[in-house]
């Protein structure tokens, strides 16, 4: 057994947060958007399992990725399987297409998804160990129509929610043919500053170049500024298709920024690749880029993984961080409406029939708020003033006898009895 920390208490795991109910209005508001906009641009749900094989990431996410290297939470289950909770969401997605033959269906196949995902990282602002990503791919289209519908689905989700001040960072990576040509410029180029790089960008350069463009170290970082970027290297199709990509995106009018040296941190992109970033001010008062959303396309991965060669695209929102972003621009969004009536039960008899007249209204279609496990009047209808409702039921002993109940009118103090049949009724009439 390896050895215990000192318990620390009941506390939630480093990097892992509670959504409060009082949170819960903008994650509503999120996951309703991103249904929206899902079907306005005609994607299709998809649930996958929050566990998949180890072995899933390794091969499809890539051995030397930060991800798979250092950034996984994995175990071995009691009965000998390797398991990770996912890191992230696509290959658990094409995983999904070719173990049920999606391929069968109209191409190229739209889909998205929202949910957590599990990042071992170093917890800090805007950098979770269990976060939430929504995310879209279109797999079996190559066109880069489709790229630059993925980039305007995310887009049209963030602007749903408000947000400004958006800039779309794009770039290519080439494919297949052209990027060994890039690579081995990129390899001389930091050949020659190999002294200044971090303990990992010496590594990188021998076992995934392209990845030294993606290191946070400063003095790595410093070294990228002069760095090649691919376009020269481009074959004639990664030309075409990176061409026709932007000139979709301006069609669209777009915001977008190229960045040469975007390369992201996952191995089975190719060609296009894009990030999304806003303006936000640290809680220190400096301003800063948050990036909200990346993604890119993933020609070779639905092969890698055992299917049939299938080009395919995809892009991911972090879901906490776009929350975060729309919160600071204090962006108005409506709380579901309060229920209006409150219901009240004194005595035994009638604490038995509230739970089933309460069904009679939610049936109706009228929400009534309650406070069950309180006896006494005075408790109930102080948490009635409280919830600021316009109608009180009361029900107390006799009425439950007589099949009745009382009704309040909580401004006028007026109060009527009714039949619990009619109940209601009348209640919607005094609604109106
Ligand atoms: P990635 O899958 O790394 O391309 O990330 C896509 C988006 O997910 C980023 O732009 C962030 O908004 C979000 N994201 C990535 N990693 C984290 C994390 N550890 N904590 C919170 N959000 C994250």
């Amino acid at each position: 057994m390896p050895k215990q920390k000192k318990f620390s208490g009941y506390q939630s795991v480093k990097g892992m947060h509670d959504i409060l109910p009082s949170e819960q209005i903008w994650w509503d508001k999120l996951r309703k958007e991103t249904r929206e906009v899902a079907e306005n641009y005609n994607f299709l749900r998809i649930e996958t399992p929050i566990l998949e094989n180890t072995e899933l990431f390794v091969r499809a996410t890539g051995e030397t990725t930060d991800i798979v290297e250092k950034q996984m939470f994995s175990f071995t289950t009691k009965g000998g399987d390797h398991l990770t909770l996912r890191p992230e969401g696509t290959p658990g997605v094409v995983r999904a297409y070719i173990q049920h033959g999606l391929s069968h269906l109209t191409q190229p196949l739209k889909v998205y998804y929202d949910g957590p995902l599990f990042r071992y990282e170093q917890p800090q602002a805007g950098r979770l160990r269990q976060f939430n990503q929504a995310g879209f791919e279109i797999i079996g289209g190559e066109d880069p129509i489709y790229d630059a519908q993925i980039i305007l689905t995310i887009f049209r989700l963030l602007e749903s929610l408000k947000i400004k001040d958006l800039v779309i960072q794009v770039n290519t990576i080439g494919c297949k043919t052209c990027r060994p040509a890039y690579r081995k410029k990129l390899i001389e180029y930091y050949k020659s500053r190999q002294k200044d790089l971090c303990k990992d960008c010496v590594r990188r350069m021998v076992v995934n170049p392209l990845r030294l463009l993606d290191c946070k170290n400063p003095a790595c970082a410093e070294i990228r500024k002069e760095a090649p970027g691919i376009l020269d290297d481009l074959c004639n199709n990664c030309h075409k298709h990176f061409k026709g990509f932007l000139e979709y995106i301006e069609e669209l009018n777009l915001p977008y920024e190229l960045n040469p040296q975007l390369v992201r941190g996952l191995d089975y992109y190719s060609r296009t690749v894009f990030e999304i970033f806003t303006k936000m001010i640290s809680p220190e008062g400096k301003a800063f880029d948050s990036a909200l959303a990346g993604g890119g396309r993933f020609d070779y991965l639905v092969e890698l993984m055992g299917g049939r060669s299938t080009p395919a695209v995809g892009g991911a929102l972090g879901m906490e961080r776009v929350i975060e972003a729309a919160k600071a621009l204090k962006a108005n969004i409506s709380a579901k409406p309060k229920s209006r009536v409150f219901l009240i039960n004194i005595g035994d008899l009638a604490k038995k029939k509230s739970l089933s007249l309460i069904e009679e209204f939610v049936k109706a279609g009228v929400r009534i708020s309650e406070s069950l496990g309180k006896d006494s009047l005075s408790a109930q209808l102080r948490a009635a003033d409280k919830e600021g409702v316009e109608l009180a039921l009361i029900l107390g002993q006799k009425e439950a006898f007589k099949e009745s109940v009382i009704i309040r009118d909580m401004k006028s103090g007026v109060q009527e009895t009714v039949l619990t049949k009619k109940a209601v009724a009348e209640v919607k009439k005094r609604l109106k």
